[in-house]
């Protein structure tokens, strides 16, 4: 560009103005970015969040205290103690996971044949302490609780591909 050129492209403001048309062209296209936490992004029904303890739709636990996911699991985060009830049927005493050696390779949930303990969609857990991150049987079945709809549908989502 010659030096006339530059000049004369300075003194019409070109560079302003080409900077603006392109500000202008953004301004009216899809926005790529979320406005997080009030807008978030879709989730796989298969993501392996924060863990939970479901029940039945009567209210009584799932788990039957097999220990299956206790022996699964990889990074022995979870702590089970189980003893039968008076009528007869096994429950957990303490199911505790210790989400701080988790890894969340969602083995646990594999292993579960009544779909007790799961990893639901919740991502937003972080703590400020590491104790907060030792779950114990109420935590979990209280998230179970919580996120009983949305689990339910993921898994029933992604029942097709099992
Ligand atoms: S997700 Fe994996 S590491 Fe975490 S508790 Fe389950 S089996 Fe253990
Ligand atoms: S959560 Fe499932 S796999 Fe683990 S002890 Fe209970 S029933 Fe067995």
């Amino acid at each position: 560009m010659s030096m006339i050129d530059r000049n004369l492209r300075s003194l019409l403001l070109g560079e302003l103005i080409s900077g603006m048309s392109l500000t202008l062209r953004y301004f009216f296209k899809p926005k790529v970015t979320l406005n997080y936490p009030y807008e978030k992004g879709p989730l796989s029904p298969r993501f392996r969040g924060e863990h939970a303890l479901r029940r039945y739709p009567n209210g009584e636990e799932r788990c039957i205290a097999c220990k299956l996911c206790e022996a699964v699991c990889p990074a022995l985060a979870i702590t089970i103690e189980a003893e039968p009830r008076s009528d007869g049927s096994r429950r957990t005493t303490r199911y505790d996971i210790d989400m701080t050696k988790c890894i969340y390779c969602g083995l646990c949930q594999e292993a579960c044949p009544v779909d007790a303990i799961v990893e639901g969609p919740n991502f937003e857990f972080a703590t400020e302490t590491r104790e907060e991150l030792f779950y114990n049987k109420d935590k979990l079945l209280a998230n179970g609780d919580r996120w009983e709809h949305e689990i339910a549908q993921n898994l029933e989502l992604d029942a097709p591909y099992r």
